[in-house]
């Protein structure tokens, strides 16, 4: 198979490191637990002047600093032994070095890495052919999947609600190994039978 793989909430603990980064700078205190939309900012209250301000001043720590989600880096080792693996991320182009270097660091294995300056994913997707993908993002999720791919949200506190028919939650690396293991996607569609 063809798999897309999000990075920063799915490779990386971007929000752990995000809520940190926040809560320091804007003297807050939250916890992940409190994030409840994909929007962090949002949660935070911020005015959009305060957030490119912070943005200016952290944007490259939060591309280098994120540690790995757990599971990520054995899981994905054991699947690009069977399938190509290629990175789709919302992240800027001119971030590649900092994204690769982080890759490299923790021996993220990928046979593509797309950086789309945007978080609409389905025209990458629909380029590269991925059979399924591995995200976030309830949004992107809905996106993805009303193009016939099927998806795997790895949960998160800000990802809740109703999922379409394509969607499958998991709790963790090791049910998303799991569920590709077994080929159990048929209960979320036939879009990876290509
Ligand atoms: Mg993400």
């Amino acid at each position: 198979m063809r798999i897309g793989v999000d990075i920063d909430g799915v490779i990386a603990d971007t929000f752990v490191l995000l809520v940190r980064e926040l809560n320091n700078y804007f003297q807050a205190d939250l916890a992940l637990q409190d994030i409840n939309d994909y929007n962090i900012f949002k949660v935070y209250g911020l005015s959009d002047a305060d957030m490119f301000k912070f943005l200016r001043e952290k944007e490259e720590a939060l591309m280098e600093g994120p540690a790995l989600k757990d599971g990520a880096a054995q899981c994905l080792s054991m699947l690009a032994q069977k399938h190509a693996i290629f990175l789709v991320s919302a992240r800027n182009e001119k971030y590649r070095p900092q994204t690769e270097k982080w890759l490299r660091k923790h021996a993220i294995p990928y046979h593509g890495l797309i950086l789309l300056g945007s978080h609409d994913k389905r025209e990458a997707c629909s380029r590269i052919s991925v059979d399924l993908f591995i995200e976030d993002s309830l949004k992107n999720a809905h996106q993805i999947s009303s193009c016939g791919v099927p998806v795997l949200l790895l949960d998160a506190p800000y990802n809740q609600g109703q999922l379409p028919p394509l969607v499958r939650r998991c709790s963790s690396w090791e049910e998303i190994f799991e569920v590709i293991e077994r080929g159990d996607l048929g209960g979320i569609g036939n879009g990876c039978k290509k």
